[in-house]
Protein backbone atom coordinates (compact mmCIF):
# COMPACT_ATOMS: atom_id res chain seq x y z
CA UNK A 1 0.00 0.00 0.00
CA UNK A 2 1.54 3.33 -0.76
CA UNK A 3 1.84 5.97 1.56
CA UNK A 4 0.41 9.74 1.17
CA UNK A 5 2.53 12.65 2.83
CA UNK A 6 0.85 15.12 4.24
CA UNK A 7 2.08 18.70 5.71
CA UNK A 8 -0.49 20.65 7.92
CA UNK A 9 -0.59 24.68 7.67
CA UNK A 10 -2.21 26.10 11.12
CA UNK A 11 -1.44 24.34 13.92
CA UNK A 12 -3.67 25.17 16.37
CA UNK A 13 -6.38 23.03 17.88
CA UNK A 14 -8.04 21.39 15.05
CA UNK A 15 -4.76 21.32 13.32
CA UNK A 16 -3.35 19.35 16.41
CA UNK A 17 -6.06 17.68 16.78
CA UNK A 18 -5.79 15.81 12.87
CA UNK A 19 -2.08 15.41 13.79
CA UNK A 20 -2.75 13.66 17.33
CA UNK A 21 -5.83 12.25 16.53
CA UNK A 22 -7.25 11.26 13.10
CA UNK A 23 -4.16 10.84 10.65
CA UNK A 24 -2.53 8.31 13.38
CA UNK A 25 -5.70 6.55 13.18
CA UNK A 26 -5.22 6.10 9.13
CA UNK A 27 -0.85 5.27 9.93
CA UNK A 28 -0.91 2.51 7.10
CA UNK A 29 -1.84 5.14 4.63
CA UNK A 30 -0.42 8.97 5.68
CA UNK A 31 2.49 9.98 6.74
CA UNK A 32 2.85 13.85 8.59
CA UNK A 33 5.67 15.86 7.24
CA UNK A 34 5.50 18.01 9.26
CA UNK A 35 3.51 21.43 10.10
CA UNK A 36 3.48 25.04 9.17
CA UNK A 37 2.15 27.98 11.40
CA UNK A 38 2.35 31.66 11.72
CA UNK A 39 2.67 31.63 15.54
CA UNK A 40 6.18 30.89 16.57
CA UNK A 41 4.83 29.28 19.65
CA UNK A 42 2.41 26.76 17.39
CA UNK A 43 5.84 26.19 15.50
CA UNK A 44 7.80 25.21 19.20
CA UNK A 45 4.88 23.06 20.35
CA UNK A 46 5.27 21.15 16.64
CA UNK A 47 8.57 20.66 17.42
CA UNK A 48 7.95 19.30 20.76
CA UNK A 49 5.80 17.05 19.48
CA UNK A 50 8.32 15.85 16.99
CA UNK A 51 6.88 17.16 13.91
CA UNK A 52 9.07 19.24 11.58
CA UNK A 53 8.33 22.65 11.26
CA UNK A 54 8.04 24.59 8.00
CA UNK A 55 9.50 27.80 7.73
CA UNK A 56 7.02 29.11 5.71
CA UNK A 57 3.57 28.01 2.95
CA UNK A 58 5.96 27.95 0.49
CA UNK A 59 8.69 25.38 1.56
CA UNK A 60 6.09 23.07 1.55
CA UNK A 61 4.62 23.94 -1.64
CA UNK A 62 8.31 23.35 -2.99
CA UNK A 63 8.36 19.64 -0.56
CA UNK A 64 7.92 17.07 -3.38
CA UNK A 65 7.18 14.77 -1.09
CA UNK A 66 4.28 16.53 -0.42
CA UNK A 67 1.12 15.14 -1.47
CA UNK A 68 -1.62 16.57 0.16
CA UNK A 69 -1.94 20.04 2.50
CA UNK A 70 -4.03 19.83 5.04
CA UNK A 71 -5.50 23.91 5.77
CA UNK A 72 -6.36 24.26 9.55
CA UNK A 73 -6.17 27.92 9.76
CA UNK A 74 -8.88 30.66 10.62
CA UNK A 75 -11.20 30.81 8.07
CA UNK A 76 -10.45 33.79 5.70
CA UNK A 77 -7.12 32.19 4.32
CA UNK A 78 -8.70 28.91 3.19
CA UNK A 79 -9.00 30.14 -0.62
CA UNK A 80 -5.66 31.48 -0.55
CA UNK A 81 -4.17 28.61 0.30
CA UNK A 82 -6.59 26.30 -1.23
CA UNK A 83 -5.49 27.72 -4.43
CA UNK A 84 -1.74 28.07 -4.16
CA UNK A 85 -1.67 24.34 -2.70
CA UNK A 86 -3.85 22.88 -5.97
CA UNK A 87 -1.78 25.41 -8.33
CA UNK A 88 1.03 23.79 -6.88
CA UNK A 89 0.10 20.51 -7.83
CA UNK A 90 -0.96 19.17 -4.23
CA UNK A 91 -4.14 17.31 -2.83
CA UNK A 92 -6.16 19.85 -0.44
CA UNK A 93 -8.05 18.62 2.42
CA UNK A 94 -9.63 22.13 3.87
CA UNK A 95 -10.85 22.28 7.33
CA UNK A 96 -14.76 24.34 7.03
CA UNK A 97 -16.13 26.05 6.17
CA UNK A 98 -14.60 26.09 3.35
CA UNK A 99 -14.45 29.75 2.41
CA UNK A 100 -16.21 32.47 3.48
CA UNK A 101 -18.85 32.45 0.69
CA UNK A 102 -19.94 30.53 -2.32
CA UNK A 103 -18.21 32.72 -4.97
CA UNK A 104 -14.60 31.94 -2.91
CA UNK A 105 -15.45 27.98 -2.94
CA UNK A 106 -16.15 27.92 -6.87
CA UNK A 107 -12.71 29.57 -7.30
CA UNK A 108 -11.53 26.61 -6.08
CA UNK A 109 -13.25 24.46 -7.59
CA UNK A 110 -12.11 25.42 -10.76
CA UNK A 111 -8.21 25.36 -9.96
CA UNK A 112 -9.06 22.04 -8.38
CA UNK A 113 -11.07 20.72 -11.99
CA UNK A 114 -7.84 22.59 -13.92
CA UNK A 115 -5.21 20.49 -11.99
CA UNK A 116 -6.83 17.79 -11.63
CA UNK A 117 -6.42 17.29 -8.13
CA UNK A 118 -8.13 16.26 -5.26
CA UNK A 119 -9.90 19.02 -3.16
CA UNK A 120 -12.05 17.82 -0.30
CA UNK A 121 -13.79 19.15 2.53
CA UNK A 122 -13.23 18.43 6.70
CA UNK A 123 -17.16 17.96 6.98
CA UNK A 124 -16.30 15.57 10.01
CA UNK A 125 -19.45 15.92 11.81
CA UNK A 126 -21.33 13.38 9.20
CA UNK A 127 -19.55 10.87 11.27
CA UNK A 128 -21.08 12.16 14.66
CA UNK A 129 -22.56 9.36 16.67
CA UNK A 130 -25.55 11.53 17.30
CA UNK A 131 -26.24 12.26 14.09
CA UNK A 132 -26.15 8.44 12.98
CA UNK A 133 -28.53 8.04 15.41
CA UNK A 134 -30.76 10.35 13.57
CA UNK A 135 -29.89 9.53 10.28
CA UNK A 136 -30.84 5.72 11.60
CA UNK A 137 -34.15 6.84 12.92
CA UNK A 138 -34.55 8.74 9.82
CA UNK A 139 -33.87 6.20 7.36
CA UNK A 140 -35.55 2.67 9.14
CA UNK A 141 -38.51 5.27 9.98
CA UNK A 142 -38.32 4.27 14.19
CA UNK A 143 -40.62 6.83 14.48
CA UNK A 144 -43.09 6.60 11.52
CA UNK A 145 -42.22 9.04 8.76
CA UNK A 146 -40.06 12.19 10.42
CA UNK A 147 -41.71 15.32 9.72
CA UNK A 148 -40.02 17.84 12.15
CA UNK A 149 -36.17 17.63 13.60
CA UNK A 150 -34.60 19.81 15.53
CA UNK A 151 -31.10 20.32 15.57
CA UNK A 152 -29.31 22.53 18.08
CA UNK A 153 -25.97 23.48 19.95
CA UNK A 154 -26.34 26.04 22.99
CA UNK A 155 -23.14 26.74 25.05
CA UNK A 156 -22.65 29.29 27.57
CA UNK A 157 -19.02 30.40 27.42
CA UNK A 158 -19.74 33.06 24.43
CA UNK A 159 -17.42 32.68 21.30
CA UNK A 160 -14.14 32.09 22.51
CA UNK A 161 -10.35 32.55 20.77
CA UNK A 162 -9.23 35.15 18.93
CA UNK A 163 -10.39 35.27 15.56
CA UNK A 164 -13.75 33.50 15.77
CA UNK A 165 -15.57 36.24 16.80
CA UNK A 166 -14.23 38.51 14.00
CA UNK A 167 -16.19 38.61 10.77
CA UNK A 168 -12.87 39.62 8.67
CA UNK A 169 -11.53 35.79 9.95
CA UNK A 170 -14.90 34.61 9.01
CA UNK A 171 -15.80 34.27 12.44
CA UNK A 172 -19.30 33.64 13.70
CA UNK A 173 -21.41 30.98 14.23
CA UNK A 174 -23.31 30.47 10.70
CA UNK A 175 -20.16 29.93 9.53
CA UNK A 176 -19.12 27.48 12.16
CA UNK A 177 -21.36 25.21 13.51
CA UNK A 178 -23.70 26.31 11.13
CA UNK A 179 -21.95 24.34 8.24
CA UNK A 180 -21.89 21.27 10.21
CA UNK A 181 -25.56 21.34 11.10
CA UNK A 182 -26.59 22.73 7.39
CA UNK A 183 -24.62 20.24 5.63
CA UNK A 184 -25.50 17.09 8.05
CA UNK A 185 -29.08 18.34 7.48
CA UNK A 186 -28.75 18.10 3.93
CA UNK A 187 -26.98 15.22 3.38
CA UNK A 188 -29.55 13.28 5.01
CA UNK A 189 -32.60 14.65 3.77
CA UNK A 190 -31.68 14.69 0.24
CA UNK A 191 -35.11 17.08 -0.65
CA UNK A 192 -34.82 20.39 -2.36
CA UNK A 193 -35.71 23.51 -0.39
CA UNK A 194 -39.26 24.66 -0.43
CA UNK A 195 -38.77 27.63 1.85
CA UNK A 196 -35.99 29.19 4.47
CA UNK A 197 -36.51 31.86 7.31
CA UNK A 198 -33.69 32.55 9.76
CA UNK A 199 -32.82 34.72 12.41
CA UNK A 200 -29.17 36.05 13.28
CA UNK A 201 -27.95 36.82 16.93
CA UNK A 202 -25.55 39.58 18.06
CA UNK A 203 -26.33 39.35 21.79
CA UNK A 204 -22.90 39.43 22.99
CA UNK A 205 -22.10 42.67 20.88
CA UNK A 206 -19.68 41.22 17.98
CA UNK A 207 -19.52 42.09 14.47
CA UNK A 208 -20.31 38.54 13.69
CA UNK A 209 -23.26 36.06 14.94
CA UNK A 210 -22.93 34.58 17.96
CA UNK A 211 -25.53 32.57 17.01
CA UNK A 212 -28.77 31.83 14.68
CA UNK A 213 -31.61 30.19 14.58
CA UNK A 214 -32.92 28.82 10.78
CA UNK A 215 -36.01 27.09 9.69
CA UNK A 216 -36.34 25.37 7.09
CA UNK A 217 -39.19 23.39 4.91
CA UNK A 218 -37.99 20.84 2.73
CA UNK A 219 -40.27 19.85 -0.03
CA UNK A 220 -40.97 16.13 1.05
CA UNK A 221 -42.41 18.61 3.76
CA UNK A 222 -40.21 18.09 6.68
CA UNK A 223 -39.23 20.79 9.03
CA UNK A 224 -36.24 21.57 10.12
CA UNK A 225 -35.16 23.63 12.96
CA UNK A 226 -31.15 24.42 13.57
CA UNK A 227 -30.57 26.27 16.55
CA UNK A 228 -26.82 27.81 17.76
CA UNK A 229 -26.50 29.63 20.39
CA UNK A 230 -23.13 30.29 22.83
CA UNK A 231 -25.61 32.53 25.50
CA UNK A 232 -27.29 29.41 27.03
CA UNK A 233 -26.71 29.24 30.41
CA UNK A 234 -28.93 25.83 30.10
CA UNK A 235 -28.87 24.11 27.15
CA UNK A 236 -31.75 22.35 24.93
CA UNK A 237 -31.47 19.04 23.86
CA UNK A 238 -29.13 18.42 20.43
CA UNK A 239 -31.76 16.69 18.55
CA UNK A 240 -35.63 16.60 19.14
CA UNK A 241 -37.32 14.73 16.50
CA UNK A 242 -41.09 14.02 15.74
CA UNK A 243 -42.19 11.36 13.78
CA UNK A 244 -45.88 10.23 13.08
CA UNK A 245 -45.68 7.21 15.28
CA UNK A 246 -43.93 8.78 18.14
CA UNK A 247 -40.79 11.21 19.29
CA UNK A 248 -37.17 10.82 20.40
CA UNK A 249 -34.98 13.01 21.69
CA UNK A 250 -31.08 12.64 21.95
CA UNK A 251 -29.62 14.50 24.77
CA UNK A 252 -26.47 14.69 23.75
CA UNK A 253 -23.21 13.56 22.76
CA UNK A 254 -23.26 11.17 24.61
CA UNK A 255 -26.07 9.33 23.11
CA UNK A 256 -28.34 9.89 26.12
CA UNK A 257 -32.02 9.82 25.14
CA UNK A 258 -35.05 7.62 24.12
CA UNK A 259 -37.86 6.91 21.44
CA UNK A 260 -41.29 7.48 23.04
CA UNK A 261 -43.99 5.68 20.73
CA UNK A 262 -47.96 5.19 20.52
CA UNK A 263 -49.34 1.92 21.52
CA UNK A 264 -51.23 0.83 18.20
CA UNK A 265 -53.75 -0.27 21.06
CA UNK A 266 -57.61 0.19 20.38
CA UNK A 267 -60.05 1.23 22.98
CA UNK A 268 -57.47 3.46 25.01
CA UNK A 269 -59.16 5.19 27.64
CA UNK A 270 -59.86 9.00 26.93
CA UNK A 271 -56.66 10.58 29.29
CA UNK A 272 -58.76 12.65 31.92
CA UNK A 273 -58.38 16.53 32.59
CA UNK A 274 -55.30 17.79 34.58
CA UNK A 275 -55.00 21.13 36.59
CA UNK A 276 -52.81 23.11 34.24
CA UNK A 277 -52.02 26.56 35.82
CA UNK A 278 -55.15 28.00 36.54
CA UNK A 279 -57.09 26.19 34.48
CA UNK A 280 -57.73 22.69 32.95
CA UNK A 281 -56.56 20.24 30.15
CA UNK A 282 -57.54 17.29 28.57
CA UNK A 283 -55.17 18.20 25.56
CA UNK A 284 -52.47 18.13 27.19
CA UNK A 285 -52.57 15.79 29.79
CA UNK A 286 -50.12 13.04 29.94
CA UNK A 287 -50.39 10.36 27.44
CA UNK A 288 -52.21 7.44 29.76
CA UNK A 289 -49.53 4.32 30.78
CA UNK A 290 -50.98 1.98 28.02
CA UNK A 291 -50.85 4.62 25.20
CA UNK A 292 -46.97 5.12 24.88
CA UNK A 293 -44.20 2.53 25.31
CA UNK A 294 -40.85 3.87 25.75
CA UNK A 295 -37.55 2.31 24.17
CA UNK A 296 -33.77 3.11 24.15
CA UNK A 297 -32.17 4.69 20.91
CA UNK A 298 -31.01 2.26 18.07
CA UNK A 299 -26.83 2.23 17.88
CA UNK A 300 -25.09 4.44 15.50
CA UNK A 301 -24.45 3.10 12.49
CA UNK A 302 -22.02 4.08 9.81
CA UNK A 303 -20.73 1.01 7.95
CA UNK A 304 -18.55 3.09 5.85
CA UNK A 305 -14.80 4.42 5.68
CA UNK A 306 -13.71 7.00 7.22
CA UNK A 307 -12.99 10.57 6.04
CA UNK A 308 -9.19 9.84 5.82
CA UNK A 309 -9.86 6.28 4.64
CA UNK A 310 -12.31 7.79 2.10
CA UNK A 311 -10.05 10.42 0.90
CA UNK A 312 -7.12 7.96 0.49
CA UNK A 313 -9.46 5.80 -1.84
CA UNK A 314 -10.37 8.91 -3.72
CA UNK A 315 -6.90 9.73 -4.49
CA UNK A 316 -5.24 6.82 -5.07
CA UNK A 317 -8.22 4.29 -6.16
CA UNK A 318 -10.15 7.58 -7.77
CA UNK A 319 -13.42 6.35 -5.30
CA UNK A 320 -16.43 8.68 -5.22
CA UNK A 321 -15.71 11.06 -1.84
CA UNK A 322 -18.00 10.55 0.77
CA UNK A 323 -18.14 15.05 1.38
CA UNK A 324 -18.86 15.55 -2.52
CA UNK A 325 -17.86 19.56 -3.40
CA UNK A 326 -21.34 19.90 -5.16
CA UNK A 327 -22.84 19.07 -1.45
CA UNK A 328 -20.33 21.65 0.08
CA UNK A 329 -21.54 24.45 -2.65
CA UNK A 330 -25.10 23.78 -1.15
CA UNK A 331 -24.05 24.26 1.98
CA UNK A 332 -22.26 27.49 0.71
CA UNK A 333 -25.01 28.91 -0.94
CA UNK A 334 -27.51 28.62 1.44
CA UNK A 335 -25.33 30.38 4.30
CA UNK A 336 -24.87 33.29 1.73
CA UNK A 337 -29.01 33.78 1.50
CA UNK A 338 -29.01 34.08 4.97
CA UNK A 339 -26.47 36.42 5.24
CA UNK A 340 -27.66 38.25 2.54
CA UNK A 341 -31.52 37.76 3.39
CA UNK A 342 -31.27 38.01 7.53
CA UNK A 343 -27.79 39.53 8.55
P1 LIG B 1 -7.08 27.97 16.14
O1 LIG B 1 -7.13 29.43 16.33
O2 LIG B 1 -6.99 27.09 17.33
O3 LIG B 1 -5.88 27.58 15.18
C1 LIG B 1 -5.60 28.26 14.00
C2 LIG B 1 -4.08 28.24 13.81
O4 LIG B 1 -3.78 28.82 12.56
C3 LIG B 1 -3.35 29.06 14.87
O5 LIG B 1 -2.34 28.28 15.47
C4 LIG B 1 -2.78 30.25 14.11
O6 LIG B 1 -1.57 30.71 14.62
C5 LIG B 1 -2.64 29.67 12.72
N1 LIG B 1 -2.66 30.66 11.65
C6 LIG B 1 -3.36 31.83 11.61
N2 LIG B 1 -3.17 32.42 10.41
C7 LIG B 1 -2.34 31.63 9.71
C8 LIG B 1 -1.79 31.71 8.42
N3 LIG B 1 -2.06 32.74 7.59
N4 LIG B 1 -0.96 30.72 8.02
C9 LIG B 1 -0.68 29.66 8.84
N5 LIG B 1 -1.17 29.54 10.08
C10 LIG B 1 -2.01 30.51 10.50
O7 LIG B 1 -8.36 27.60 15.29
P2 LIG B 1 -8.94 26.14 15.08
O8 LIG B 1 -10.02 25.90 16.04
O9 LIG B 1 -7.84 25.18 14.98
O10 LIG B 1 -9.64 26.34 13.64
C11 LIG B 1 -8.89 26.21 12.46
C12 LIG B 1 -9.82 25.76 11.33
O11 LIG B 1 -10.37 24.50 11.69
C13 LIG B 1 -11.01 26.69 11.12
O12 LIG B 1 -11.31 26.74 9.76
C14 LIG B 1 -12.14 26.02 11.89
O13 LIG B 1 -13.41 26.33 11.38
C15 LIG B 1 -11.79 24.57 11.68
N6 LIG B 1 -12.31 23.67 12.72
C16 LIG B 1 -12.94 22.55 12.36
C17 LIG B 1 -13.44 21.69 13.29
C18 LIG B 1 -14.13 20.44 12.85
O14 LIG B 1 -14.66 19.71 13.69
N7 LIG B 1 -14.12 20.14 11.56
C19 LIG B 1 -13.30 21.98 14.66
C20 LIG B 1 -12.61 23.14 15.02
C21 LIG B 1 -12.11 23.98 14.04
Amino acid sequence: MIKLNIALVGYGGMGSYHARELIPREKNQFEILGVFDTNPTRQKIALENNLYAYESFEEILADERADIILIATPNDVHKEYSIRALQAGKHVICEKPVTLNAAEFADILQEATESKRVFMVHQNRRWDNDFLVLKELYEQEHLGKIFQIESRVHGANGIPGDWRAQKKHGGGMLLDWGVHLIDQLLWLVQSPIKNIHAHLSYVLGNDSDDGFLIEIIFENDLRAIIEVATTNYISLPRWYIKGYDGTAIIENWDLMGKIIKRTDLENLKESTPIQAGAGLTKTMAPPTEEAIVESPLPDPAFEGPSFYQNFYAVVVEGAAPIVKNSEVREVMQLIDLIFQQYS
